[in-house]
C-alpha cells in the first residue's frame, strides 16, 4: 500500500523529460497547474485507498494527460456529421484545401496588404480581389467588408442615410442570430418605408411610394424560407427597370451569393450574383461563406458611382477584412475563374453536388473497415434517410442524406452522441428516430479515420 508521502515533489518532477520537454513549448504556469492537477488526482486516488503506481513513467503519462487537456484550444477542428452544408455553429463553410499555403504564407510574416509592390507605393486592401470580383461577376467595382450584414449596413449607410428605403413586406426576414433587414436598416441611419403585403408585392407598390425622400429601391433574397401558394414578388429586372425611371439607385441583397449556376445539380431558386447584375440593378451584395465557399467575408459589387463613396465611407474603416481573410477569399475566388476546378476544390460546392451514389460508396468503405476493427456488440447500418427540410439554418442546403446509423449494447443513443462529441477530434452526429445517425454528404473523405477513433471511443 503506497501513501501520499511516496509522491515526488514538484521540484523533481520538473526535471522529468516530459516536464522539461513540455515547458519549452507551453507556459510554465500551464505546465505547473497540470502537474498540480495530475497530483491532486494521484492523492484523491491514495485516499479513497487505491493502489496507484507512483514511478516516474507513469506519472508523467498522467501530467501528459492533463497538459493535453489544458493546451486543447477551444476553437478547434470537428467533423460535421449533421449533413447541413451550410452550418453558421459548425463554422460555415469549410475553406478549399488550396486556400491553406496562401494563409501560412501571409500569416507568418508581413505582406502587401496596402503596399504596391510595383510603385513602393502606399495602396489599398481591397485591390487584392476587386479585380477577379469584376471578372466573376461582370461588375464595374467591388469592394469587401466583414459579412454580409456589414455590406448592408454600409451600403445602407453611404446611399440611403436619412432617406428612404422602400422593400417589399415579403423581405423583411430575419436571417438568424437576430439578424433582421429592419434592424439594420435602423442602424445604417435609413428609413424603412414597407411596401405590399406579406404574400404579394407588386411593381406598382414599390412606385406608390417612391418620393422626394427616397434615396434606395432593396430587394431582399428570403435566403432560409420560402412563400408558397398565392404569393408576388418583383424581379430583379423590374425593380431595376423603375429605380432607372426614377433615377434611384437599386439593391439586392443575395444572401448566399452563388457564382456558378447549380441548376444542372438540382439547385434551383438561387439566381447568381452575376445574373443579377445582368439584370440592370445598380448594387448586389452576399456572403463569402455560404455558397461562394470562402472566408466568413461580405461582398458588394455593382456600379463604380455607388461604390466609391462606400470606400472612403468612415463606417468601412470599421468593418474592413483581415489580411488572413483577403488570402483565404483571394485563393478561393481564384479557383472560380474555371468551373470545373470550383466544382472539385471549393468543398461547399463538392458537397452540394456530390452524388447520392458517390455518398453509399463512401458509406460502404467505411463499413467494411469498421467491421473489421470493431467487436462484437455493434450495429452499423448505411440507410437512405428523407432530408429534413427546416433542420437548419439553410434549409435549401439540406440535401438527401445518405446516413450512418450507429449502435451498440447497452449504450444509450444520448451517450454513443456524447461521446462522439468528445472525442479527441469530436464528432458531431444527430439522434433520429431513436438512434445515433451521421450523414455522410457533410464528412470529407479524408475525415473518416475521425469517425474511426471516435467509434473505438465506444468500445
Ligand atoms: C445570411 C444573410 C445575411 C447575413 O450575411 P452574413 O454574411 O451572415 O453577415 C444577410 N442577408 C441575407 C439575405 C442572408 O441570407
Amino acid at each position: 500500500m503506497n501513501t501520499c508521502a511516496a509522491i515526488p515533489k514538484v521540484d523533481r518532477m520538473l526535471l522529468w523529460p516530459a516536464v522539461t520537454a513540455a515547458l519549452r513549448v507551453h507556459p510554465r504556469p500551464v505546465v505547473l497547474a497540470s502537474l498540480r492537477a495530475m497530483l491532486a488526482m494521484v492523492r484523491g486516488g491514495l485516499l479513497r485507498g487505491e493502489t496507484l503506481l507512483l514511478d516516474e513513467e507513469t506519472l508523467s503519462e498522467r501530467f501528459l494527460r492533463a497538459l493535453d487537456a489544458a493546451t486543447t484550444p477551444s476553437l478547434r477542428k470537428v467533423v460535421n456529421g449533421v449533413g447541413i452544408i451550410i452550418h453558421t455553429n459548425l463554422g460555415r463553410a469549410p475553406l478549399p484545401r488550396a486556400v491553406v499555403p496562401l494563409l501560412d504564407d501571409v500569416a507568418y510574416g508581413y505582406s502587401n496588404l496596402e503596399y504596391h509592390l510595383a510603385t513602393g507605393e502606399r495602396g489599398s486592401r481591397l485591390d487584392h480581389v476587386a479585380g477577379l470580383l469584376r471578372r466573376l461577376t461582370g461588375a464595374e467595382a467591388a469592394l469587401v467588408v466583414n459579412n454580409n450584414a456589414a455590406a448592408l449596413l454600409l451600403a445602407l449607410a453611404s446611399l440611403c442615410a436619412g432617406r428612404e428605403g422602400i422593400v417589399s413586406r415579403g423581405e423583411l426576414v430575419e436571417i438568424g442570430g437576430a439578424f433582421r433587414i429592419p434592424d439594420i436598416m435602423s442602424q445604417s441611419g435609413a428609413i424603412l418605408r414597407e411596401v405590399g403585403a406579406t404574400n404579394r408585392t407588386h411593381l406598382r407598390d414599390y412606385e406608390g411610394a417612391i418620393s422626394s425622400a427616397t434615396g434606395l429601391l432593396l430587394k431582399v433574397h428570403p435566403s432560409n424560407f420560402a412563400m408558397v401558394g398565392f404569393t408576388a414578388e418583383v424581379s430583379s429586372a423590374d425593380l431595376a427597370s423603375l429605380g432607372k425611371k426614377y433615377a434611384l439607385p437599386t439593391m439586392v441583397d443575395a444572401g448566399s451569393g452563388s457564382l456558378i449556376d447549380l441548376k444542372r445539380f438540382g439547385i434551383s431558386g438561387e439566381p447568381t450574383v452575376g445574373d443579377f447584375i445582368r439584370s440592370g440593378v445598380d448594387l448586389v451584395t452576399f456572403s463569402g461563406d455560404k455558397l461562394l465557399g470562402g472566408p466568413q467575408a461580405g461582398i458588394i459589387v455593382g456600379r463604380e458611382e455607388f461604390l466609391r463613396p462606400m470606400s472612403s465611407h468612415p463606417l468601412l474603416r470599421a468593418l474592413r477584412l483581415d489580411k488572413l481573410t483577403l488570402a483565404a477569399l483571394e485563393g478561393t475566388l481564384r479557383l472560380y475563374l474555371d468551373e470545373r476546378l470550383a466544382l472539385a476544390e471549393i468543398p461547399v460546392l463538392r458537397m452540394l453536388t456530390v452524388s447520392v451514389a458517390e455518398l453509399r460508396g463512401r458509406g460502404k468503405k467505411l463499413l467494411r473497415r469498421l467491421r473489421r476493427t470493431l467487436p462484437e456488440g455493434f450495429s452499423l447500418e448505411l440507410i437512405d434517410g428523407v432530408s429534413q427540410p427546416g433542420g437548419g439554418s439553410y434549409p435549401l442546403l439540406s440535401l438527401p442524406p445518405v446516413l450512418l446509423t450507429i449502435s451498440r449494447d447497452g449504450l444509450s443513443p444520448q451517450e454513443i452522441e456524447s461521446r462522439f462529441r468528445s472525442a479527441r477530434v469530436p464528432v458531431v452526429g444527430r439522434i433520429s428516430s431513436g438512434t445515433f445517425t451521421l450523414d455522410l454528404r457533410t464528412v470529407m473523405e479524408e475525415e473518416l479515420p475521425y469517425l474511426v477513433s471516435a467509434l473505438l471511443t465506444l468500445v
